[in-house]
């Protein structure tokens, strides 16, 4: 099979690999869309060095969405031909974290792209428990999306718990920030979107954004806001993981506002005390609970949200390369790697 693998530095390769074969209690999936996210960044921009130090050479890619090309004994959840995502941690499934449905907060927790080999390649093996059944109604690259961004999006927004009173101010137009405006449009509330680029901005205007503030534009982001709005947003979503909108998040929100923190910045962004006279409810999101997985796939098709219109770059997986150039760039809105539906 091909596969891409990274080979440091923002340089990738598509390489000849054995075709892997299933286990007892695994899958083999014919991939048909594999998601680029903000999170492969980390090891696409790794030295070589720290790359060549992984026990084994990892393929990347942790949204993968495919058919089900053979079955490992002991397998009764899926059969072949079947459409699936596949959530992107695996836990011991035996611990108190695992049975709660937080396979994430597992002490034991892997995952595809850093433990296992990931998506971007023809072929993949995986445990048959982390198949999730891809309805009929979406497509492969929704299945991709879902896996890890849209996902993350919607566990968070669904801390906010938007509402038509609401206006939610999303900061950071990523993959992530864009799945949060597409997701939040059905539930009614006032949409602001904070950031930059092009690409990013008109895929948030197909998906639902009420209003744009492009930072570039833009000398004073909290006043911009307030002139949105009526004491500031009430919810904020904070994607960037920038200083300085974690800085505008806390200058702009109203009294008794709410925010979900999803990108991490290594650095102290923000100082509490606003939060204590505003009382605002700050709170952090990691990746998406599997058991949301039916709730989120649910919500897409009875809203027929556009999760597809956010797909700005479709590649082969021959050019995996030029995908993570583009996606590199930013100039861009959510990139996969797709193959013929055979
Ligand atoms: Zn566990
Ligand atoms: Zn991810």
């Amino acid at each position: 099979m091909r596969a891409l693998v990274f080979t440091g530095n923002e340089q990738a390769e598509v390489r000849e690999l054995p075709d892997p074969t299933p286990g007892p209690d695994e899958v083999l999936l014919a991939m048909r869309a594999s998601g680029l996210c903000g999170s492969d960044m980390h090891d696409y921009r790794a030295p070589p060095e720290r790359l060549q130090a992984r026990p084994v050479p990892v393929v990347p890619g942790h949204e993968p969405s495919g058919v089900v090309a053979e079955v490992g004994t002991g397998v009764s959840n899926v059969e072949v031909g079947d459409r699936v995502s596949v959530y992107h941690w695996q836990g011991c499934g035996m611990c108190e974290r695992c049975r709660g449905g937080y396979a994430q907060w597992c002490p034991h927790a892997t995952a595809y792209s850093i433990h296992h080999p990931g998506a971007h390649a023809d072929l993949m093996v995986v445990k048959a428990r982390d198949c999730l059944p891809l309805p009929d109604d979406l497509t492969y690259a929704t299945g991709a999306y879902i896996a890890c961004g849209v996902g993350t999006g919607w566990s968070a927004l669904r801390k906010l718990d938007p509402g038509p009173e609401d206006t939610l101010a999303v900061f950071g137009l990523g993959p992530i920030g864009l799945a949060a405006i597409a997701l939040a449009a059905p539930m009614g509330c006032r949409i602001i979107g904070v950031g930059r680029r092009a690409a990013r901005v008109e895929a948030a205007r197909k998906v639902g954004v009420d209003e744009i503030i492009d930072i570039d534009q833009c000398d004073d982001v909290p006043a911009a806001l307030a002139d949105f709005t009526a004491g500031g947003p009430t919810l904020a979503y904070e994607t960037s993981g920038a200083a300085s909108a974690h800085q505008w998040l806390m200058a702009s929100l109203a009294r008794a506002g709410k925010a979900v923190f999803v990108a991490p910045n290594p650095e102290p962004t923000i100082s509490i005390p606003p939060a204590i006279g505003k009382e605002l409810v700050l709170m952090g999101s990691f990746v998406m609970p599997v058991q949301e997985f039916w709730p989120l796939t649910r919500f897409l098709i009875r809203h027929a949200v556009p999760i597809d219109e956010l797909v700005s770059h479709r590649f082969p997986l021959d050019q995996g390369p030029e995908a993570y150039r583009v996606f590199d760039s930013s100039e861009c809105a959510k990139v996969i790697i797709e193959w013929p539906d055979r």
